[in-house]
């Protein structure tokens, strides 16, 4: 992974967040890592498995877990060809009824309110349909993969086919009652930077901000 530009994201707990480009879509990848079990889960794997395979080798880190934020092309191309290059049978956590069913018989299949347990922290699902709808985020603390359901100043497409408009809203009003001290990663790298709070998204993001006053006047 040195020889691949990424950031460092520390978290509350043992867990840190590694995060970095690839491909020619500009996706966000993350390798959330466990340095006292020395275990990480990918999120996303596609385009370029390298950079993940790099730091297994080069820390001794195991690949125990992979996440699926959803089933598109750009978020899971080199899903299989990782589950194949690594050594023993990482679990895939992915939504209930997924767009994309990886090539492994060890999928830990999740739904809204559930969580489940990553080295010795607790992740959190939230459903987020409307990009498309197997769109999960995943919660650790104030910490939120998002996948392409918010960027950085902006939000995924809605207009796909398994789309839905109004489901995108709620899922970003949903997001937009979160604490505003939520660190979201994004799927994409389509903003100024790479990861915001969900405080400044409120401020700067019109996606947010629209779908957070029209939800709170029709709340009344
Ligand atoms: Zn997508």
């Amino acid at each position: 992974m040195s020889r691949y530009p990424h950031t460092i994201h520390p978290t509350e707990t043992s867990i840190q967040i590694i995060q970095f480009q690839s491909g020619p879509m500009q996706n966000l990848q993350y390798l959330i890592v466990d340095p006292v079990s020395k275990t990480m889960a990918v999120v996303d794997p596609a385009w370029n498995i390298a950079p993940i395979i790099d730091f297994s080798t080069e820390f001794n880190v195991a690949i125990t877990q992979i996440w699926v934020t959803h089933g598109h092309f750009d978020h899971v191309n080199q899903l299989n060809n990782l589950i194949n290059a690594v050594n023993g049978t990482p679990t895939i956590v992915l939504f209930k009824t997924p767009l994309f069913t990886p090539a492994s018989p060890h999928i830990l299949s999740v739904d809204d309110g559930s969580s489940f347990e990553f080295g010795n922290t607790q992740w959190k699902v939230l459903h987020t349909p409307g990009h498309s709808p197997d769109s999960v985020c995943l919660q650790h603390a104030s910490h939120l993969i998002c996948g392409d359901l918010l960027f950085v100043d902006a939000c995924g497409r809605s207009d796909l086919p398994g789309s839905n408009p109004v489901e995108m809203k709620n899922s970003l009003y949903r997001l937009s009652q979160l604490p505003k001290d939520t660190v979201i990663y994004p799927g994409h790298d389509y903003g100024p930077t790479q990861t915001d709070t969900i405080g400044n998204q409120l401020e700067t993001n019109p996606n947010l901000i629209f779908s957070h006053r029209r939800s709170s006047v029709t709340l009344g």
